[in-house]
C-alpha cells in the first residue's frame, strides 16, 4: 500500500493521516498473515510508545479496519481486513494457525459452518481456527 492509498484508507474513516496510523496500516498491508504486537514494534522503524500502539490498533479494530485472532498459544495477531465487500461479515471467515511457523492466515474463501445450537442462544461471532501445516511449511517437511 502507497503513501497516498493509505491516506486515502484513513479519510475513508474519517481519521486523521497520522505517521503512526499510515505505517501502521503499510505495514499490515504488506504482510499476508497475521502480525502480533511484539512484531509490530519491532518492525517499526521509528520510536513507537507501547501505549499510541495499543490505542491505534484498539481503534482500528473498532472500526473494522483490522480483525484478531488469537494464535495456539494465545498471542492476538492482528490482520487488515479492506475489503469492502467482505467487510460487513469480516468476523466470519475462518483462520489457519501454522504449527512450524505459527503464522495466521486468513481463509476468507471459506465459508464458515452452520452450527445448530441448542434453545435460546444465539451467535454473534463465529471464530474458528484451523491448526496445522501452511503450504510454505508443508515444502521444507
Ligand atoms: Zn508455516
Ligand atoms: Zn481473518
Amino acid at each position: 500500500m502507497n503513501l497516498n492509498s493509505a491516506i486515502k484508507v484513513l479519510r475513508q474513516h474519517q481519521l486523521k493521516a497520522t505517521s503512526v496510523r499510515i505505517g501502521l496500516l503499510q505495514l499490515l498491508a504488506k504482510k499476508s498473515t497475521g502480525i502480533s504486537f511484539a512484531m509490530i514494534k519491532q518492525e517499526f522503524d521509528m520510536k513507537l510508545n507501547s501505549v499510541t500502539l495499543y490505542r491505534v490498533l484498539k481503534n482500528f479494530e473498532a472500526i473494522r479496519l483490522i480483525h484478531k485472532v488469537l494464535d495456539s498459544g494465545g498471542t492476538a495477531n492482528y490482520m487488515l481486513s479492506l475489503d469492502d465487500a467482505s467487510k460487513s461479515k469480516h468476523q466470519q471467515h475462518m483462520h489457519f494457525n501454522c504449527t512450524q511457523c505459527n503464522n495466521i492466515f486468513c481463509l476468507n474463501e471459506l465459508s464458515v459452518p452452520h452450527f445448530y445450537l441448542p434453545e435460546d442462544f444465539q451467535t454473534e461471532f463465529v471464530g474458528v481456527t484451523l491448526i496445522g501445516i501452511c503450504p510454505g511449511c508443508n515444502i521444507m517437511v
